[in-house]
C-alpha cells in the first residue's frame, strides 16, 4: 500500500491517540508522500538528521519530535528545531535543554524517557529515579514537562511487552497530577496495538507507516 494508505489506516485505528510518524528509515519519495499527505507531527531519533531534514522541508509546518538519546553538546541546536523533545532521561540533560532554551527565550516541551524494561543499553530514567528527575524538570521554568516516554525490550511476543506498558502507565498515574502530565508516549510499529490497550495516548511509528510492517 501507499504511504498515504498505511497513514489513512494507522490514523482510522489510532482514534484518538496521537501518531508520530517516525522518518529516520523514510526515502525522500516517502517522505514527500507523506507531507502531500497532510501529516506533520514527525519524529526523528538524531538531532543531526532532524536538522537537515528541518531545512529540506522547512515549506512545510513540520512538528519535529526527537526519539533518541540527547547529548548536552547539541542542546542548542535541539531546542531550535524540536517541538517536543521525549528523550530526557538525566538531570544533566534536563539542565542543558533548559540553558538552551533560556537562550532563546522558549519554553521547550519535553517528556521525561523512562527505562522500563532496566536494559543497560537503552537509554531512560530508571523507573525509581523518575520522582526525582520530574521534580527537577518542574523546578525549571524554561521547561515544560507534558509526559513520559518508554520503549518496551525488544521481544518476539508481542504480548509480553504488556507488562511494562503496565508499569508505565502506573508510574503514568502515579505522576500526573501532580506534574501536570497529560502524555503517554509508549509503542512502536510492533507493539503499539498492546501500547494503546494499556493507556498509551502516544505512539511512534516508522516501519508500518512506510513499509507496511
Ligand atoms: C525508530 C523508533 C521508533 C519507530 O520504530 P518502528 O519500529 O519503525 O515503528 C519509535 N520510537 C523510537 C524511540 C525510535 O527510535
Amino acid at each position: 500500500m501507499s504511504v498515504s494508505g498505511n497513514l489513512q489506516k494507522i490514523l482510522a485505528e489510532l482514534g484518538s491517540v496521537q501518531l508520530v510518524a517516525v522518518t529516520k528509515y523514510a526515502a525522500p519519495e516517502q517522505m514527500q508522500e507523506l507531507l502531500d499527505a497532510g501529516y506533520f507531527t514527525l519524529g526523528e531519533n538524531k538531532v543531526q538528521s532532524a536538522r537537515q531534514k528541518a531545512e529540506q522541508y522547512r515549506q512545510y509546518p513540520v512538528q519535529w519530535h526527537l526519539l533518541g538519546h540527547l547529548q548536552t553538546n547539541k542542546a542548542r541546536q535541539a531546542v531550535q528545531i524540536f517541538e517536543l523533545i521525549q528523550s530526557i532521561d538525566s538531570e544533566k540533560i534536563a539542565a542543558a535543554v533548559a540553558r538552551a532554551a533560556a537562550q532563546i527565550n522558549k519554553r521547550q516541551k519535553i517528556l521525561v524517557q523512562v527505562n522500563i524494561g532496566r536494559e543497560p543499553q537503552k537509554s531512560g530514567a530508571a523507573p525509581e529515579q523518575l520522582g526525582a528527575l520530574l521534580e527537577y524538570c518542574a523546578r525549571r521554568p524554561e521547561l515544560q514537562t507534558l509526559g513520559l516516554m518508554a520503549l518496551a525490550p525488544d521481544l518476539l511476543d508481542r504480548e509480553q511487552t504488556r507488562p511494562y506498558f503496565r508499569e508505565m502507565k502506573e508510574l503514568f498515574d502515579c505522576y500526573s497530577v501532580q506534574y501536570g502530565l497529560e502524555i503517554l508516549s509508549l509503542g512502536m510499529s510492533g507493539d503499539y496495538s498492546v501500547a494503546v490497550q494499556e493507556g498509551a495516548n502516544m505512539v511512534r511509528i516508522g516501519s508500518k507507516l512506510f513499509t507496511g510492517e
